[in-house]
């Protein structure tokens, strides 16, 4: 069999919220049903994610920030079909090199937590100590970039860099809608994203876009590839795309000021150009008023057609069968837009 070598880049952080989104992905590992994130200065002083999921055992932290620590990988063949959202364990190890790394954690029926900080992917050599917290995980992140100038300078306003944690986060509260999601900024009581547990995607389309969109949203469903026999309304039948694709699509009645589209193929958040070129290009040609549409998709792919490292972010993706999956959810958007808005 083959070696556990990851031939893979490496994650690559360059703003709070590439760092946000694997701390996210982590918490939702986890199993929690609430995240509070908590940013100072757009995330570049502090960056605290406060989950309350499975938490981690305190045999555990020596290792947690070694790349290719990771509890999620069971052999290399796991590679090919990634169940979880993370897989290779380098995200924690990534941002341990680049900024004040602080756990505290404590698993289910523990008398207490444990404390720890990190840097270089070395754990503090004190090691972790005792502390009050509850069941569940809290990473703060402090001074990231502090120790590369080049990178810090790249940041953009606390502001700008704050509309990036928020987006991010927001297309994590839609699509992981039930778990409750809060963004704050340190200090200030009122909260800039906040979901409800137990909320519908519906429910927090409207929390996080606002109701002008939520309104004028239309569910879109459709399975292609196997299964899809005499391919019906709303399914292709092409032997080599299997896909599920669930989703939000704005109507006649919405335009924005510019084209909104959330991704999330496989429970990443992702961004494919191809697709939203298509729908971008759809939307114009049915609808012209209402050319710049909210999109909000979820796709199952079986995990081997799917790969994440197009991009070293992980955010453009590339897959098997790319252009006939596009085609596929192009032609089922097309046709809702056709039938709901004639
Ligand atoms: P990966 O997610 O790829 O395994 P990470 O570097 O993101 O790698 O995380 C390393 C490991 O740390 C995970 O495999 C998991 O065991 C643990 N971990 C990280 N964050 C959390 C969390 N919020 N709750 C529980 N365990 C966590
Ligand atoms: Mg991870």
């Amino acid at each position: 069999t083959a070696p556990l070598t990851d031939p893979r880049p490496r994650a690559c952080l360059q703003r709070p919220a590439n760092a946000l989104k694997e701390m996210l992905e982590n918490s939702l590992d986890a199993g929690a049903t609430q995240i509070i994130v908590t940013v100072k200065d757009g995330g570049k002083a502090l960056l605290q994610i406060q989950d309350n999921g499975h938490g981690i055992r305190k045999e555990d932290l020596p290792v947690l920030c070694e790349r290719h620590t990771t509890s999620k990988l069971r052999s290399f063949e796991d590679l090919e079909g990634i169940q979880t959202l993370g897989f290779r364990g380098e995200a924690l190890a990534s941002i341990s090199h680049v900024a004040n790394l602080t756990v505290t954690t404590m698993t289910a029926g523990q008398p207490h937590g444990w404390r720890v900080a990190y840097s270089d992917g070395i754990m503090d050599l004190a090691g972790p100590k005792p502390a009050a917290a509850n069941r569940g995980t809290l990473i703060s992140v402090e001074c990231l970039f502090a120790n590369i100038p080049l990178r810090r300078k790249a940041l953009k306003s606390a502001a700008e860099e704050n509309r990036c944690l928020l987006e991010i986060m927001g297309a994590y509260a839609v699509y992981k809608a039930g778990v409750s999601m809060t963004c704050k900024r340190q200090g200030e009581a009122r909260s800039d994203l906040h979901t409800l547990a137990g909320a519908s995607r519906l429910d927090n389309i409207r929390a996080v876009f606002g109701a002008a969109v939520s309104k004028h949203v239309l569910p879109l469903e459709l399975t292609c590839g196997d299964g899809a026999a005499g391919a019906g309304p709303g399914e292709a039948a092409d032997a080599g795309v299997h896909c599920e694709v669930e989703g939000y699509i704005s109507n006649a009645d919405f335009s924005g000021k510019r084209t909104q589209m959330v991704l999330f193929i496989n429970g990443r958040s992702v961004e494919c150009t191809a697709l939203k070129r298509a729908l971008e290009a759809t939307y114009a040609a049915v609808l012209p008023k209402a050319a710049k549409p909210f999109i909000f998709l979820e796709v199952r792919l079986p995990g081997s057609h799917v790969d994440v490292n197009v991009h070293p972010t992980k955010k453009e993706v590339g897959f098997l069968h790319q252009e006939e999956l596009i085609e596929a959810v192009r032609a089922a958007v097309e046709e809702k837009l056709l039938s709901t808005n004639s």
